[in-house]
């Protein structure tokens, strides 16, 4: 499902990816550990087509069967829309939509008739735990209800692959164990692929398989 070859980075003088290769298998949950400014999140970025490798090495990351590294950025944005879904520790919504609104928004873009995206958006949020919640306004939900209308927001494309940021960093611990569930249900339900970027020891633990980096590397 993904499939990545040599990937490079700096930032200025500074090598932050050292020729990262990766696969991961469709429908596995991969966690990736290891300390601050080993380059998670920069790896992750790349995966998500939100940044560029450096060029001149032989770089290829392929995703759900596209070679991304050769598209334009039209083709790129609209990828990203259909196959990838994000989740960031903070979560990031819109303020002044509703939960259901905010759910809906990748849907829109992709240019889903709203009746659909909100049927959609209304079936992963029933998933999800969150049907009495469809017209709050973010400020109106607890944190874990937030972060859960992220991974719908995240889910409602039905994406190939979800990148996840330290998803469960701002949680508390009950609300971090019921989202950990979540992602595995995801999983089993939808087939989605999973790399998650995380601290949290027990989430990394119940990954399918972990990687650990190290100053812009996979241990192997
Ligand atoms: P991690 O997620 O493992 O903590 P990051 O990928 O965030 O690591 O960062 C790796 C290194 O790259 C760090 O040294 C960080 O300071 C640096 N870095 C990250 N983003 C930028 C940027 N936009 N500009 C300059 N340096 C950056």
């Amino acid at each position: 499902m993904i499939s990545a070859r040599n990937i490079h980075k700096f930032y200025g003088n500074l090598e932050v990816l050292k020729g990262v290769d990766l696969e991961i298998e469709k429908a596995e949950i991969v966690s990736v550990v290891g300390p601050s400014g080993a380059g998670k999140t920069t790896l992750l970025q790349l995966l998500g087509t939100l940044d560029l490798p450096a060029s001149g090495y032989d770089t290829r990351i392929s995703i759900a069967g596209q070679d991304i590294t050769g598209l334009g950025e039209k083709q790129m944005a609209r990828f990203r829309n259909e196959q990838i879904g994000f989740i960031f520790q903070f979560h990031q919504l819109l303020p002044e939509f509703t939960a259901l609104e905010n759910v809906c928004i990748p849907a829109f873009i992709r240019n889903t008739d709203r009746k659909e995206a909100e049927a959609q958006a209304r079936e992963l949020m029933d998933f999800l735990g969150l049907s009495h919640r469809v017209g709050h306004k973010p400020s109106q939900l607890s944190g874990g209800e937030q972060q859960r209308v992220a991974v719908a927001r995240a889910l409602i494309n039905k994406p190939a692959v979800v990148l996840a940021d330290e998803p469960s960093g701002n949680l508390d611990s009950a609300s971090a164990d019921r989202l950990h569930q979540l992602f595995f249900e995801l999983r089993d339900t939808y087939g989605q692929t999973f790399v998650i970027v995380t601290h949290n020891e027990e989430l990394a633990g119940m990954a399918d398989r972990m990687l650990t980096m190290v100053d812009g590397q996979i241990e192997t």
